[in-house]
């Protein structure tokens, strides 16, 4: 099937499939009432490179604590980046932050409602600007994130690998929206039904084709190559990397934690001790001078117990951590 056969079924089936098994999120507003610009921006910083399920509670705990944009601004930094502890890439907050009293200061408090001042704005780029306008203002805008474009390089069937592949994903997903502009499309519906469907029923490697409403129209299931799009350029391999952490508890059970430097990148963010340059095969020398010097002897009260973990983080970033513990000053291992 052509581009313009896809297009033309797209909106209404798509919609129609929304309405009936869109998600429920806590950020998002069903019918015809427009939600919290607020909570619309507030979700999409929280989310990107985080996933739905943990993004919640975070969601939930900042909106108890900061209500409005405004709460948010009159915060003190630290007091956000504590709470934003646990959802990692800390540059977000802290633009999170800047962008908070940019709104206050220079817009009474009321979020732009067009993509182009929204990008302006501090920690906003073309994705999250695309999806405030869309989500919360109803504007047409095409939000293309890594769900929308496999869904669109299925529908499509587009060969090429990402991420070569992406301005014309970009493109193609643009092209779903209608052409004539008509001011009564719900667009903020259309942006999250694409979302919805790349995260419940186009999935990766197993895409659930027999209950897609796009189904009809899809050229990569027509083609039977569906779960092998889209393609990927091989990765350069990422190098290991590793360290040692330590978790220092004093009797009353206080955690020992430390500020990280913002210019290593980690923006003031409380976590506990570490350190990561030293050579892998010393390590085990290195964690007794280190908890013994440094750490147990010089900072850790009397009765202070000490443990903590060698930690390897591999090219996919996931770390792989070799705990010990000591409560007398001699690190003794206990596991790897
Ligand atoms: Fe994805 Fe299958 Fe739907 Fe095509 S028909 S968009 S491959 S779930």
């Amino acid at each position: 099937m052509g581009r313009d056969a896809a297009v033309d079924h797209v909106h209404d089936r798509l919609l129609a499939w929304y309405d009936r098994h869109g998600r429920d999120l806590p950020w998002r507003v069903r019918g015809a009432a427009r939600p919290d610009p607020y909570r619309v921006w507030l979700s999409e910083i929280m989310l990107q490179q985080t996933t739905v399920a943990t993004v919640g509670p975070y969601f939930r705990a900042f909106l108890q604590r900061w209500p409005t944009v405004a709460d948010m601004a009159a915060a003190p930094v630290e007091a956000v980046l504590d709470a934003w502890a646990g959802l990692g890439y800390y540059a977000r907050a802290r633009n999170m932050h800047r962008c908070a009293q940019v709104i206050r200061g220079e817009f009474a408090g009321i979020f732009p409602d067009d993509e182009v001042r929204l990008r302006q704005l501090p920690g906003i780029g073309p994705y999250t600007a695309a999806a405030v306008a869309a989500i919360a203002f109803d504007r047409r805008a095409s939000v293309v994130d890594g769900n929308v474009e496999r869904v669109v390089a299925r529908l499509f069937a587009v060969e090429t690998p990402l991420p070569a592949a992406k301005a014309h994903l970009r493109d193609l997903a643009a092209g779903l929206l209608p052409a004539d502009s008509p001011t009564d499309f719900r667009y903020g519906d259309f942006a999250q039904a694409m979302m919805d469907l790349g995260a419940t029923v186009c999935l990766p490697r197993a895409p659930r084709c027999d209950l897609c409403p796009l189904a009809p129209g899809c050229a990569g299931r027509s083609a039977g190559i569906a779960d092998t799009l889209p393609h990927q350029a091989a990765k350069t391999p990422r190098p290991t990397r590793r360290g040692v952490a330590f978790w220092i508890e004093r009797p009353d059970g206080a955690i020992l934690l430390r500020r990280r430097p913002r210019e290593a990148g980690w923006c003031d963010s409380a976590a506990p001790p570490a350190a990561a340059r030293f050579a892998w095969r010393h390590a085990g020398t290195a964690l007794d001078r280190l908890a013994r010097d440094r750490l147990a002897a010089r900072r850790g009260p009397r009765g202070s117990t000490v443990a903590g973990g060698l930690a390897a983080v591999t090219g996919d970033r996931s770390p792989h951590l070799y705990p010990f513990s000591s409560g007398t000053g001699r690190l003794g291992w206990i596991g790897g």
